[in-house]
Order: C-alpha cells, then sequence, then structure tokens
C-alpha cells in the first residue's frame, strides 16, 4: 500500500494516465481480485482525492493487469522518440510511429488504444506543428487503431487499412465476434477488444508517401502489414513479442501459424537500420528475437499434441494450455487464447497431427 501510495505521489497529474480504473475493474472483478493487497484501496482513493485514474495497464493481447510494474513505466509513456532522420515513435502500450512525409506534414503507423491515447499524440503533433496527412494501420486490433476516431474528427486525416484489417477496423465488432466465434457477449464488447469505428480506405501501394514500401506481416491477424519508411526503418507491428512478454504471457495471440511461421522466418532474414515492433523494444538485430518466437510457437504446438494423447474436447484442452503456462482465466483470456489455441488446432490437424471427431455429441481432438 505504502509503495503503491509513493508511487502515484511521485508522478505528475500527466503522468497518471489512461484507463479508468473503475471501468477496468467492472470488466472482470476477478482480476481485480488479483491485485496486490492494497493496491485496489489506493486506486480508489487516487481517483476520489486527485480526480485521477490510476495507470493500470491491460495488455490487450494477454488481459492481465500489472500495476507496479506499469505504474513505474507510465513515467515514460508517450515519450516521442526519434529513431532516423524523419522517423519517430511514440513510445506507449502499442508504438506509434510518426513519419514526417513533407514539410511539416506527417503520417502515423497505428494510433494507440483509445481517444486518450489520439489525444497525447495529437499534443506531439501541436507542440511540433505537425499536420496529420494519414493514419496507416498494421492491422486491426482496438490497440492499434483505438485513436484513429479522435484524431480523424480533429484532423480530417484519411485513415488506411491493409485486406481484411480495414473491414474489421470500419466494423470493429467483427473483432469481438470473431474471437467469441459468434454475436459477443457484452463482456467481450469493450474498448481493448472493441475500437470505435472510422472512416477507412483500403492500402494500397498507389495510396503510399514516397519513399515507404509495404511488409506483409500476416498471422497474428489476417492481413497484418508492417512498413519499410525512409531512413531504413521497419514498423514490425504484432509479429513478434518481447522475451519479458513470452516469458510472462507464454501463448501469443495469432490467428494463423502457419502464417506466422512463415512471417517470423522472413522476419529472420531482413535487414534495416531498425525495427520496430510494437510490443518490444526497438532493436536494429531481430533475428534471436524472432527465432525465440518461433520456438515458443512449437513449443506450443508440441505441448497441445501431447494433451491430445488421449481424446479431448476444446475446454479441456485450454483448460491444460492454461495450467501448463499458469495463466489467468478470464473471459477475455478465453476468447483470446482460445482462438489462438483453436488456430493450432486448425494447424495441427492440417498437419497430420491431429484429428477430429465426433462422439457422444462432442467434438473431440487426439493425436493422428
Ligand atoms: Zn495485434
Amino acid at each position: 500500500m505504502e509503495d503503491v501510495k509513493r508511487l502515484g505521489e511521485a508522478l505528475s497529474p500527466e503522468e497518471l494516465v489512461t484507463d479508468n480504473f473503475y471501468e477496468i475493474c467492472q470488466l472482470s472483478a476477478d482480476k481485480a481480485a488479483h491485485l496486490p493487497k492494497g493496491m485496489l484501496d489506493a486506486a480508489e482513493e487516487s481517483v476520489k482525492i486527485r480526480q485521477q485514474s490510476v495507470y493500470c495497464a491491460i495488455d490487450r493481447r494477454c488481459g492481465i493487469i500489472s500495476p507496479e510494474k506499469d505504474l513505474i513505466r507510465s513515467t515514460e509513456m508517450y515519450e516521442l522518440i526519434q529513431v532516423a532522420d524523419r522517423c519517430f515513435y511514440i513510445q506507449c502500450p502499442a508504438k506509434i510511429g510518426v513519419v514526417l512525409t513533407g514539410d511539416g506534414e506527417v503520417c502515423l503507423i497505428d494510433s494507440g488504444n483509445d481517444k486518450d491515447a489520439g489525444k497525447k499524440v495529437k499534443k506531439h503533433l501541436d507542440a511540433k506543428g505537425w499536420k496529420l496527412k494519414a493514419i496507416y494501420n498494421t492491422h486491426s486490433h482496438a490497440d492499434h487503431i483505438g485513436g484513429n476516431k479522435y484524431l480523424q474528427a480533429q484532423t480530417g486525416c484519411n485513415v488506411f487499412a491493409p485486406g481484411i484489417e480495414r473491414d474489421f477496423t470500419e466494423h470493429p465488432v467483427l473483432e469481438p465476434s470473431y474471437l467469441y466465434g459468434g454475436n459477443p457477449p457484452k463482456e467481450l464488447k469493450h474498448k481493448f477488444l472493441m475500437a470505435q469505428e472510422c472512416e477507412v480506405k483500403p492500402l494500397s501501394a498507389d495510396c503510399l508517401p514516397d519513399g515507404w514500401s509495404v511488409v506483409p506481416l500476416p498471422g497474428h491477424s489476417f492481413d497484418m502489414t508492417g512498413f519499410r519508411v525512409p531512413g531504413d526503418v521497419v514498423f514490425l507491428a504484432d509479429c513478434l513479442s518481447s522475451r519479458e512478454t513470452l516469458e510472462k504471457y507464454q501463448v501469443s495471440f495469432l490467428t494463423d501459424v502457419e502464417r506466422s511461421l512463415e512471417t517470423l522466418e522472413k522476419v529472420k532474414s531482413m535487414q534495416a537500420e531498425m525495427f520496430i515492433p510494437s510490443h518490444a523494444d526497438a532493436a536494429s538485430e531481430i533475428a534471436p528475437l524472432a527465432q525465440a518466437n518461433i520456438d515458443k510457437m512449437l513449443e506450443i504446438a508440441g505441448k497441445i499434441t501431447d494433451f491430445c494423447r488421449e481424446p479431448l474436447c476444446f475446454e479441456q484442452i485450454l483448460k491444460k494450455v492454461f495450467e501448463e503456462y499458469n495463466l489467468l482465466m478470464t473471459f477475455e483470456q478465453h476468447a483470446l487464447i482460445g482462438s489462438t489455441v483453436r488456430s493450432y488446432l486448425s494447424w495441427l490437424s492440417e498437419t497430420g497431427r491431429l484429428r477430429m471427431k465426433i462422439e457422444e455429441n462432442l467434438l473431440l481432438w487426439e493425436r493422428a
């Protein structure tokens, strides 16, 4: 409690940022139950007294609150960091690229997770006197498109998104619907899984700024796309996770195992001055991290195959995955990791390691 208070007091009002703590707690009471002792009181007090929300990061793909660490990290949040002559990124839970494309004109790569993120981006642009021309979304997950609506309303900028990602961005209810596999319950229709809609144009080569090229990175989502921009900087979106995230959360979200592996092999052989993954540190060398992600995926696939020595239904397999990796089950995690495990099952079946069968009206998976 004392530690938490001390941290809270050490931060300026601007640094105490983002999401309303009550909203998070209401989303998932069981998450609040896992907060360290005293954290909830301190947070409530902070909201009451300072009219501020306490920063609690929920990694959209992980769904777990890690308050102490992220309170500390929030002091560095939304800093504008230069990586090349005309290329910057904003340090935040899903990094936002800021690239000068003309005289005082910039384009963004993604827009952060909500209106608050959009406001912080706008503040940087205003301070520099930069005009926002367009947002290029790498993919349609809410933490990458959440600032679109605010920034588009404020500046009239264009928003571009690749392939199917455009449809998901224009109709955000598709995201929780995809994860859930039907009309989603309200527990899954919140801003971490469903952004606000905005007007989106299809991404094509002729709508790119001079010197930009697209880097297709399918797998984590259907048509995820990275960008190589002047200064030889490559924005890698969510095709890989940091070592800390792999260690802590183990199962990274994906829609297609085969395409994820192909993308990671491709990334391993890429050269650039700087790589900027959304959820890992910027680095000039990316191959070792790409390999660590491949190794983790193959490990997960191996474990799922082992579980299916006896025929199991999906919920039993998911339970075993959570137990094996010591993950915390929540509605969001059931949807996110559940969707990912389903994708592993499809891939294992297509590659001849598992097969499906129906027995007593249960769909079961077993080793082939
Ligand atoms: Zn993503």
